[in-house]
């Protein structure tokens, strides 16, 4: 350990509706929330519901049985699923994504792009980077079923401070990232800024997120630097290794054996995420016996550095 953590410290999980969560989720959950109480800070449940086509309401419910199950709790959001409709759906800040979308527009940073799928993917430089086919292509703002696209300067440089690292680490977009979706073909805002503004309206200080995730983070403390959103970036990051199934490969809400709701429904306990969690942790697997071990086995550790 490195870093210090935030102090008062306020952290978030963040599912997203799209499949039922799996082992890796759980694991995740189990991080956050531990190392947020062994700090005495606060949780708070934040469900990132906007990808309305994968969207189902038994995978909300999902959430809420998970962390039932996993034994955890959570400080700020909603109670249940019917809290979250009615009142932290993201669909309740749209007007507030907006205003970002729009700041964005007006300070020229974003163009839109009318790539197909398939053409992005075939494009794609060194596999993955959009080739910025549409940046020079002047289609307007306003066409149909365009994305809107980050158009990213030449140096697009964010310092980020992760927990495990001992100094900043200093990130190029242009490197891992590329011009990336701010304002999707059907026009909701993305998932990079929809997180960005979230975090930030509920002034989270220490995000938790696994290491699939850390260009995410760099674009959205980009994001941040433009929008001036002020709190954000000077957040302190952990991007934890990722659990793979038994190929190797990281675990996908689409495939199913390791849905958290199968080994419920077959009556297995949460225990072996908690011993795994301790792994991960840089602690002995033993202290994963309950949570209560496990905070107090952090909150020594902490106490030491
Ligand atoms: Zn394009």
């Amino acid at each position: 350990m490195t870093h210090r953590l935030p102090s008062p410290l306020l952290t978030r999980l963040a599912p997203t509706p799209s499949g039922f969560l799996h082992a890796g989720n759980g694991l995740s959950f189990v991080m956050t929330w531990v190392l947020a109480r062994a700090q005495a800070g606060k949780v708070l449940l934040r469900i990132d519901d906007l990808d309305r086509q994968r969207f189902r309401q038994e995978y909300v419910e999902d959430i809420f049985r998970t962390i039932d199950w996993l034994g955890l709790d959570f400080d700020l959001g909603p109670s249940g699923p019917d809290e979250f409709e009615a009142k932290y759906s993201q669909r309740h800040r749209m007007e507030l994504y907006r205003q970002y979308l729009d700041k964005l527009q007006q300070n020229g940073l974003v163009y839109a792009c009318t790539c197909s799928r398939k053409r992005v993917r075939e494009a794609a430089i060194n596999g993955f980077l959009y080739d910025g086919h549409c940046r020079k292509g002047g289609h307007p703002l306003d066409t149909e079923g365009a994305a809107w696209r980050i158009a990213l300067p030449a140096v697009a440089q964010v310092e980020m401070r992760d927990w495990q690292h001992p100094d900043p680490m200093v990130l190029d977009l242009n490197i891992g990232m590329g011009d990336y979706v701010v304002r999707k073909k059907d026009q909701f805002p993305a998932y990079q800024l929809t997180s960005l503004i979230d975090d930030s309206h509920w002034n989270i200080n220490f995000v938790v997120r696994g290491k699939d995730l850390l260009w995410s983070s760099a674009a959205q403390l980009w994001l941040a630097q433009q929008l001036n959103v002020g709190g954000f970036q000077q957040s302190l990051f952990w991007h934890h290794e990722l659990l793979l199934n038994e190929e190797g490969e990281k675990l996908a809400k689409s495939k199913g054996a390791s849905a958290l709701k199968t080994w419920r429904e077959s009556g297995d306990s949460p225990h072996k995420i908690y011993r795994l969690a301790a792994k991960m942790l840089a602690l002995p697997e033993q202290l994963g016996e309950s949570l209560p071990t496990l905070i107090q086995a952090l909150k020594d550790k902490i106490d030491e550095t």
